[in-house]
């Protein structure tokens, strides 16, 4: 029976930010310009659509160079970006490789690079193990760079001297100010970043997410669940004050017996996920209840990264 009517609050904006845009583009372009098969070292971006979908476009996915049968064919970079070895370790093995990496990680990578060169030791905000944290340790040595998680980490900091600090882009925006704020308590001449180095559309859904969870009774965000900017988007939404935030990977089940009983609910997505998810998501909804969407845009975003000029 459908007799009840659920509110959707569907929060702008969410999912395809310009880096994810730029890096599924540079694969599907480099199908075109080298043919079949292109290798992708690691999930381009975050999402199994995404990456189930290029595969059956012709690309093959793999974690490490060494696992490239066929070193002729071109490999891709993903949008996370790589250590400094990883392009020279393709450079050795003479294979063509294209960097997909988003230019606002890269600009972290030339921020870290540019702190090691002025003598700084850097210390890195992140999630240990994330891609993009291996990324932009491995563009200075080791012993140059360490990465805290926590507010707990600051206190093992072994750097003696000038320090900087740069951060994941994907990072919480309240949990990373609460983060530097102590840092520069304990180091009261840290530089940092001019603009900071948690990206506009990690910032932008955060926002908007913060706006509307306050208002539902339960919030999703579809997303994967290695996606380091949608596991960040629930944890937002559970701290402005919607405690019942999920997370909605490509195999979640919908808990729908406990959305049938809301009256308002807030949909939002991660940078990495399609739009065509939360299409689906909310075509579910409607086989078990009425709906009414309301789109809530709470900041615009016009911004798009050029494609490397190799594949122009
Ligand atoms: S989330 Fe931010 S840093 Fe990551 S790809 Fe998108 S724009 Fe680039």
């Amino acid at each position: 029976m459908k007799n009840k009517e659920i509110k959707i609050l569907l929060a702008a904006p969410r999912g395809f930010c310009a880096g994810v845009v730029r890096a599924i583009d540079i694969v599907e372009k480099a199908i075109e310009k080298y043919g079949s098969p292109i290798y992708v070292r690691h999930e381009i971006v975050h999402n199994k659509n995404v990456v189930d979908d290029l595969k059956k476009k012709g690309a093959i996915f793999v974690e490490e160079l060494n696992e490239i049968k066929d070193k002729s064919r071109p490999v891709i970079f993903s949008a996370h970006g790589v250590p400094k070895s990883v392009p020279k370790s393709a450079e050795e093995k003479k294979i063509i490789y294209i960097d997909a990496t988003c230019p606002l990680v890269t600009k972290v990578h030339r921020e870290t690079e540019r702190h090691y060169k002025n003598g700084y030791k850097v210390i890195l905000i992140g999630h240990k193990n994330h891609p993009e944290v291996i990324g932009t340790m491995g563009q200075i040595p080791v012993e140059s760079i360490q990465l805290i998680e926590t507010i707990e980490d600051i206190s093992k900091i072994k750097f003696k001297g000038p320090v900087a600090y740069v951060t994941q882009t994907t990072l919480s925006v309240d949990d990373t100010k609460d983060i530097i704020d102590l840092l520069k308590l304990k180091f009261p001449k840290i530089v940092g970043p001019i603009k900071d180095d948690i990206c506009y559309a990690t910032t932008n859904r955060q926002f908007a997410v913060k706006q509307i969870a306050p208002l539902c009774d339960m919030f999703f965000v579809i997303g994967s669940e290695n996606s380091s900017n949608s596991k960040r988007l629930v944890e937002v939404a559970k701290k402005s004050g919607c405690k019942n935030s999920k997370l909605i990977s490509f195999d979640s089940e919908l808990p729908i017996n406990e959305i049938v009983k809301c009256n308002k609910i807030g949909l939002s997505s991660g940078a990495s996920a399609p739009e065509k998810l939360v299409q689906d998501f909310i075509i579910k909804i409607k086989k078990y209840s009425k709906v009414n969407i309301e789109e809530l845009e709470v900041i615009k975003e016009n911004i798009t990264f050029k494609l490397p000029s190799s594949l122009n």
